[in-house]
């Protein structure tokens, strides 16, 4: 891929390895394909990984995937050459995990259940618990199997665009605050897991983690790892990695402990489109056009972060003379991407790529209204297409 193609900003905020000339080919090999569909770009995943990778190179940390923000198993043997595990919500992923990931599992989860606890504990490297109390009825299994235990400790500073996403507030249900460690038994406790960020800089970890320092460092000495968490933007254009990078080392040469950080944007922020094709045009006091995709059911954080994902070739808002509605089938009044402008009138038949829609998009989809799911296809590194899942009316029929 070809550095350094300059680009209007309020197109795309893309890093250098994502240039307009790449974007532009993607969308000549995709021009045929049945819409519509999610597509994993490997050109930017692997140009994500090789970053990560730089991250544990020059730290000795680890690097896990999320599996919460993207499990698309076709992609784990790309993903498991450079990072070294994956981090789970619960017993799902924790075996999806150790099944197919196949490297080092660690499972986090606010409260885990008696019917859960002992297949979270065969499939996870790691478990973590949230309280002092759940730490007390489980650790001791954990230990048992051989396994590690992590409690998930909250710094009570985030950094994070929207409250919903912030786990740094009164009444929060994620991580035990500081003035609850007195007289408690860390004994189990082989080390700490934060998680504080969402969409963040390194100089937001740099903040959080010095009033995590402040309120726990003098636990560190007799624990093993600490866990900072998600919401590492590391592959995002502009990213502070030589901060990252020093705050890592800092903390891990200060304290003579492990870090390990578990990215999900981080890994495949990019690395995927959704291709949509235009069924009709309406007029209603301006053009809309509806594409055979839902904000909806297919892209669920469009409307719910909310944000407005990027088209190729188009601009956000009404900066061109074209200026279209583009919403989706469901019924839901609201299901839209949002308002775009085009050089060109848009026409039915016409494909629309939307971008960056490998994160937390079919992990989310649904099929209400009984919209069909849509495809999911790797684009390799030589610009061949291939779809690796498909979905019919039995997936929507069985699911109730
Ligand atoms: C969501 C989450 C992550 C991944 O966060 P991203 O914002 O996708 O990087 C990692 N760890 C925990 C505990 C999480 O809840």
């Amino acid at each position: 891929m070809k550095q350094n193609y300059k680009f209007p900003d309020s197109y795309f905020t893309f890093p250098s390895h994502v240039t307009l000339e790449h974007l532009r080919d993607v969308s000549k090999q995709v021009a045929d394909i049945q819409t519509p569909a999610y597509i994993i770009d490997e050109a930017v995943l692997e140009e994500n990984l090789r970053i990560l990778k730089k991250v544990k190179d020059e730290t000795g940390c680890k690097v896990l995937l999320a599996l919460k923000a993207f499990s698309l198993r076709a992609s784990f043997p790309l993903i498991s050459k450079y990072l070294d595990g994956a981090c789970a919500s619960g017993v799902f992923e924790a075996r999806l995990g150790r099944e197919d990931f196949k490297k080092e599992v660690h499972t986090f989860s606010p409260a885990f259940s008696d019917k859960d606890i002992k297949d979270v504990i065969k499939y996870s490297d790691t478990v973590i618990f949230n309280s002092f109390n759940q730490l007390r009825t489980y650790g001791k299994m954990v230990k048992k199997a051989g396994k590690q235990v992590g409690l998930r400790i909250n710094p009570m500073l985030s950094k994070s665009p929207k409250l919903l996403y912030s786990p740094c507030v009164a009444k929060s249900r994620l991580g035990v605050i500081a003035e609850q460690f007195k007289g408690e038994d860390l004994s189990l406790v082989d080390g700490f897991h934060f998680h504080a960020l969402c969409e963040q800089d390194a100089d937001s970890l740099e903040e959080v983690l010095k009033k995590f320092e402040a309120d726990f460092a003098k636990y560190l000495p007799n624990l093993k790892w600490v866990n900072i968490g998600g919401g590492h933007h590391v592959t995002r254009k502009d990213y502070k990695l030589g901060l990252l990078i020093r705050l890592i080392k800092n903390l891990k040469s200060k304290y003579k402990i492990q870090v390990i950080m578990e990215p999900g944007e981080g890994v495949v922020l990019n690395a995927g489109y959704f291709a949509t094709t235009v069924l009709d045009i309406i007029q209603n006091k301006g053009n809309v056009a509806i594409v055979d995709a839902s904000a909806e059911t297919h892209t669920p954080d469009v409307l719910g972060m909310p944000y407005q994902p990027c088209i190729i070739d188009a601009a956000k808002g009404v900066e061109k003379k074209n200026v279209y509605r583009i919403g989706g089938p469901s019924c839901l009044a609201g299901d839209t991407f949002g308002d775009y402008s085009f050089d060109a009138p848009i026409k039915p038949g016409q494909k629309l790529l939307f971008t960056d829609m490998a994160l937390y998009t079919f992990v989310k989809n649904t099929t209400f209204n009984g919209i069909p799911l849509p495809n999911i296809g790797i684009l390799d590194k030589k610009g061949k297409y291939k779809v690796v899942k498909k979905f019919g009316y039995n997936d929507f029929k069985n699911k109730l």
